[in-house]
């Protein structure tokens, strides 16, 4: 099931962890986080870590297949997104879509819930608001959803 993947993400990859909260996957971004830190939340949640420390795909969890792990090759967020997507093989759910904060699964509101939170224009433009329960910040797929496509634009364009 696309957007069903989970991830913990090292503290290099800040960018890539709010990407992929945007895109749907329940992230964990753990900063600081040792080698331990970042097996034992793979391991607990059965999530598929994601890092750039070549160390760390020498442990036994993850080189004996117990942990999934994933070493990116680049610092470009273009290049990791790219990398994640196709070396997982993964696809992304266009229902499903969390806080880049709080990793929380955002919910559908009303748009009259909306109108004290966002700027007027957005509230005249927008038909659809999504708000996340933990900040309370309010998403409308203007900015939230242009930030993933353009990304996932520019992706595909590279890739073929
Ligand atoms: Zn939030």
């Amino acid at each position: 099931m696309p957007g069903s993947e989970r991830f913990v993400a090292d503290h290099m990859l800040g960018k890539l962890a709010r990407w992929l909260r945007l895109a749907g996957f329940d992230t964990l971004y753990l900063k600081p986080a040792s080698y331990s830190d970042l097996i034992c939340a793979a391991k607990k949640d059965g999530r598929t870590i994601v890092s750039r420390h070549t160390g760390l795909f020498k442990v036994r969890e993850i080189t004996g297949g117990e942990i999934k792990g994933l070493l990116l090759r680049d610092d470009d967020i273009d290049a990791q997104i790219k990398q994640v997507l196709t070396d997982l093989d993964i696809r992304i759910s266009p229902v499903i879509r969390r806080c880049p904060e709080d990793n929380r699964q955002l919910d559908e509101t009303v748009k009259e819930q909306a109108r004290p939170f966002v700027p007027r224009y957005v509230y005249q433009t927008q038909q659809t608001f999504d708000r996340c329960a933990v900040c309370n910040r309010f998403y409308w797929r203007g900015t939230h959803y242009r930030s993933i496509s353009l990304r996932l634009a520019g992706v595909l364009k590279e890739a073929s």
